[in-house]
């Protein structure tokens, strides 16, 4: 690890959310800052509290026999008996109905560079209102955000926000858009779409840093109000997903095709591993797949990893294999190939697919001015894909 990035990921932890797991923080919030800040405004006398909860009626379930319920959310389809709460540990049969405990119960609140989600084709240098709460249907042993990812929201400090506050709190901070991440935002799916109802309204996007791992009928649905997602392809490997992550590959892959239907702007994040997930053959594989199914503009980050949570025996990445990752994405036709968690890289930067020009220049989460009108390059004039406006309000 460098010793830039060695700060950064220190800064990181301390601005990130475990500075705001107790109460929102006096700290200038900026949407150009470098890096996370907690969100400072009017509210900030709002308090969390530890495992603040207000169940609030689920969707996507069908009740079995024997008051058993259903989940129909994500793949994981887990059965549920009375008093018990599925593997995400967030929804809950009370008597045969089903609920979920994290609506409007957020532990996590941040203003982001809308870069850091990574989202690089949309509204570059705009700030981001960031909210997650508790819980997780993955269990991904290398999770930046495991201490919130895999904790149940008893365990949480959470704050009373109810969706208008959060559309509100939005608009104060100067956002363009609000981001359901950190952790897997399907877990908490209600208060994700009761959210973004507004904030569509409100002439706020909706962003999504997800893994996919949701079936097709809720994800339909969350389609119609989200503007832009960011989906980590952990890898292109089943073994991978089933050993690493607790999961399936397959019902990821269909995600990113119904969100490429759907018409949602889409970028791809590969967090690659070494020696876990960094075989060319196989990047070559999902490059190929992503170029196919989803077109050769699809931006596409590999991401440099560092040992955490149940992977601190293993070495961060070499740059180099990101370096080389990136030559067989290109080589497979992909344009928008970007190396992340690298800062001061040159492929942080967005070169125009037509021409190759320099569009948009970046260092870490700051971004240079940039080069395009009307969502055109502006030295050769190609349609760039991404949201390069805000929306306006209904
Ligand atoms: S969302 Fe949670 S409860 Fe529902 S199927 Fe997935 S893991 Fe199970």
């Amino acid at each position: 690890m460098t010793d830039l990035s060695r700060i950064g990921a220190k800064l990181q932890g301390l601005c990130g959310w475990q500075c705001s797991r107790r109460r929102f923080i006096q700290a200038g919030a900026s949407a150009l800052a470098l890096l996370s800040w907690p969100v400072s405004t009017r509210a900030a006398s709002v308090e969390a509290r530890l495992g603040f909860i207000r169940p609030h009626p689920a969707q996507f379930y069908r009740p079995l026999e024997g008051g058993l319920v259903q989940c129909q959310l994500c793949p994981r389809t887990c059965e549920v008996l009375d008093g018990d709460r599925g593997e995400c540990g967030v929804r809950e049969n009370r008597k045969g109905n089903y609920f979920s405990l994290v609506y409007g119960n957020p532990c996590a609140v941040h203003v982001d560079p809308v870069e850091k989600k990574p989202l690089f084709h949309v509204l570059p240098g705009s700030g981001s209102f960031s909210i997650a709460t508790a819980g997780c249907n993955l269990h991904c042993k290398f999770c930046q955000n495991w201490e919130i990812s895999q904790a149940r929201p008893e365990k949480t400090y959470n704050f009373d926000l109810p969706p208008e506050k959060v559309v509100d709190l939005a608009r104060e901070t100067n956002c363009a858009s609000i981001a359901y991440t950190y952790v897997e935002p399907i877990i908490f799916y209600e208060y994700m779409t009761d959210v973004s109802r507004l904030a569509k309204k409100a002439g706020i996007i909706n962003v999504c840093h997800s893994a996919g791992y949701i079936r097709e009928k809720p994800l339909e649905a969350l389609c119609d109000v989200l503007g832009a997602a960011c989906v980590d392809l952990k890898s292109f490997e089943a073994d991978f997903y089933r050993e690493l992550v607790g999961a399936e590959l397959e019902p990821v892959l269909n995600s990113l095709k119904t969100l490429r239907r759907r018409g949602v702007h889409l970028e791809i994040v590969n967090l690659v591993i070494p020696q876990m997930n960094d075989k060319p053959e196989s990047i070559t594989r999902m490059c190929a797949w992503i170029k196919d199914e989803l077109g050769p503009l699809t931006p596409l980050h590999f991401s440099r990893f560092y040992p955490l949570y149940k992977m601190l025996q293993h070495f961060p990445t070499p740059v180099s294999t990101l370096e080389k990752a990136r030559d067989l994405a290109l080589k497979a036709g992909l344009k928008y190939v970007y190396i992340g968690n690298v800062p001061g890289n040159p492929a942080e930067s967005t070169n125009c697919h037509a021409c190759g020009k320099l569009i948009i220049p970046r260092q870490g989460y700051m971004v240079g001015e940039v080069k395009m009108k009307d969502g055109a390059c502006a030295h050769c004039g190609a349609k760039i894909p991404g949201i390069w406006s805000k929306p306006q309000a209904a």
